[in-house]
C-alpha cells in the first residue's frame, strides 16, 4: 500500500480516490486495452461522473474488465480496494451477471470460440468431458472453464457429509486443501505431495466435505453463494485441527480472507479467522522442510534453468514473493530466472479469460514471449489458474517448455526420476 494513513471507508471508494494515476501504469488491463477507463482511476471517474446511469451495460463492461490482481491497491495511496468495489458492483450486474446470464452468457462464447476452453483446449475433448462429468456442481473449476449448466443451489453447496471424527495429527497426516483444480485436473500436485510428506511418514488428508474455495463464485459478484461455500469449508476443516496445507496460491489467498467474507457475522468471522490462523501456503511449507533438511535434493550434473511465475494473489495479497524463489534457489543446479521489468500478471484473473479473451490472450502473450526470451527449460508456479493460463500461453505459440506446479518441480528434483533439461 502507498502510505499508513488512516483511511475513512465510510467514503465512497470514488469520493477518496486522489486521481493521482498511481494505479495507472501498474494495471494490467490498462496496458494491454491502452484505454484507462479500464484502470482504477478510470473506474472512480465513470463512478463518479456517471453514477445516475448505474445500473448499466456501460458499467457492467467495465466492471467486467478486471483481473482482481490487487496490483492497483498495492500502490493505492488512499488504500481503496478495487477488487472489493469490483465484486460489489458486479453482484447489481443485471443480464450478463444476472441469474443465469453470466452463465449463459459463457456458454454461449465457449460454444461460439472452442478455444476459449482454456486448459480443456489444452485437455482435449475426452479429457474435458471427463472433467466435466467429475466436477461438483459447486467447483469454480466450472466457471473457470466456462464448463457449467447452472449456478448451484444452497442445497448442493451445505449437503454434502462432513465427517465427524477428527482428521489430522493423528498418525502423522496433514490436513490438506487441494483445490478445485489440482483435485480434478492436475492430480500430479496431490502426488508430488503425498510423496514428499511420504519421505518422513507424514500423510495428506484431504477431508470429505471440503469444496471449492470460492473464489471464482466471489469474483462473479455472488457474494452469499461465496459465503457459504466458506462456510461449509470451515465446518470441515474445523473437524481436524492443526496446519491446514493449500497447493493453490490463489485458494490460499482466499481461505486467508474468508474472515473479510464473513465479517458481518462475528461467530462466523471469529470461526473463519481462526482457520486461517492455520493455512500454511505451499512454498513456504516447502521452504521450511528444506531449511530443516527434511528434503534430500539431488545433485544435478546439468544444469535447469526455471522461471518462477509470481501469482498475483500471492504478489499482491498475502505479499509472498520471497519464500518461492528461496525454495528454488535452494535446489542445487537450478538457475533461476527473473523479467528484467519485474513480475506480471498472466491474464488468467479467475474468470476474466472467459469473459475478455482478447484482453485475457494479450496479457497473456505479452508475458509468454518475455518468459520465452529468457530461454527457460521449466516454468513453475503455485496458482492452478495460473498453471492453466501458462499451459495455454505456452500451446499457443507452439513452445515446448513444461508448466508445472513447484512441489511437482521439488518432488522431481529430490526424487530418482530427476527431470531434463
Ligand atoms: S492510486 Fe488510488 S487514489 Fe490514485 S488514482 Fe488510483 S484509485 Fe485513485
Ligand atoms: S485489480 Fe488489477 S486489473 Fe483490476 S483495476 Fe486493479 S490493477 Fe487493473
Amino acid at each position: 500500500m502507498g502510505d499508513d494513513s488512516p483511511t475513512d471507508n465510510s467514503i465512497q471508494p470514488e469520493q477518496r480516490c486522489a486521481k493521482c494515476g498511481a494505479c495507472t501504469p501498474v494495471c494490467p488491463v490498462f496496458r494491454a486495452s491502452g484505454n484507462e477507463i479500464h484502470s482504477a482511476r478510470g473506474k472512480q471517474h465513470l463512478a463518479e461522473v456517471f453514477d445516475d446511469q448505474r445500473p448499466g451495460p456501460v458499467f457492467e463492461d467495465i466492471y467486467s474488465k478486471c483481473l482482481l490482481c490487487g496490483a492497483c491497491s498495492q500502490v493505492c495511496p488512499q488504500h481503496i480496494d478495487i477488487s472489493e468495489e469490483v465484486i460489489e458492483a458486479r453482484s447489481g450486474f443485471s443480464g450478463l451477471y444476472g441469474e443465469h446470464g453470466y452463465q449463459k452468457f459463457l456458454a454461449r462464447k465457449a460454444l461460439s470460440r472452442p478455444e476459449l476452453l482454456g486448459a480443456a483446449r489444452v485437455l482435449g475433448k475426452t479429457a474435458a468431458e471427463l472433467l466435466f462429468r467429475r466436477l461438483p456442481p459447486a467447483s469454480g473449476l466450472r466457471l473457470r472453464l466456462a464448463l457449467f449448466a447452472q449456478t448451484p443451489k444452497s442445497s448442493e453447496l451445505l449437503d454434502s457429509p462432513l465427517r465427524t471424527e477428527k482428521i489430522s495429527s493423528v498418525g502423522g497426516e496433514i490436513t490438506c486443501f487441494p483445490g478445485c483444480a489440482a483435485q480434478y485436473l492436475y492430480p500430479d500436485i496431490i502426488d508430488a505431495i503425498s510423496t514428499i510428506l511420504g519421505r518422513y511418514d507424514c500423510q495428506p488428508a484431504i477431508p470429505d466435505g471440503l469444496g471449492c474455495c470460492g473464489l471464482a463464485t466471489l469474483a462473479s459478484g455472488k457474494t452469499d453463494e461465496a459465503r457459504q461455500m466458506a462456510e461449509k469449508n470451515i465446518k470441515t476443516l474445523e473437524l481436524s485441527d492443526g496446519p491446514i496445507l493449500v497447493s493453490c496460491a490463489s485458494c490460499y489467498a482466499h481461505l486467508a480472507s474468508y474472515g473479510k467474507l464473513l465479517a458481518d457475522d462475528p461467530v462466523w468471522q471469529t470461526r473463519a479467522k481462526l482457520i486461517s490462523e492455520r493455512v500454511i501456503e505451499i512454498s513456504l511449507f516447502l521452504e521450511a522442510l528444506i531449511k530443516d533438511e527434511m528434503i534430500a535434493v539431488e545433485e544435478r550434473k546439468q544444469g535447469l534453468k526455471v522461471f518462477y511465475h509470481d501469482p498475483c494473489h500471492l504478489r499482491n495479497q498475502a505479499t509472498i514473493t520471497e519464500e518461492p524463489r528461496k525454495v528454488l534457489a535452494s535446489l542445487p543446479g537450478i538457475e533461476l530466472l527473473e523479467l528484467a521489468d519485474g513480475p506480471q500478471c498472466c491474464g488468467q484473473g479467475g474468470l476474466f479469460h472467459v469473459g475478455a479473451p482478447e484482453l485475457s490472450a494479450k496479457i497473456r502473450d505479452n508475458l509468454a514471449d518475455k518468459i520465452v526470451d529468457l530461454e527457460p527449460d521449466l516454468i513453475t508456479t503455485t496458482c492452478s489458474g495460473c498453471l492453466m493460463q501458462l499451459k495455454s500461453a505456452m500451446a499457443a505459440i507452439d513452445k515446448d517448455i513444461p508448466v508445472i506446479h513447484l512441489s511437482a518441480l521439488v518432488n522431481s528434483l529430490s526424487a530418482d526420476q530427476s527431470l531434463q533439461p
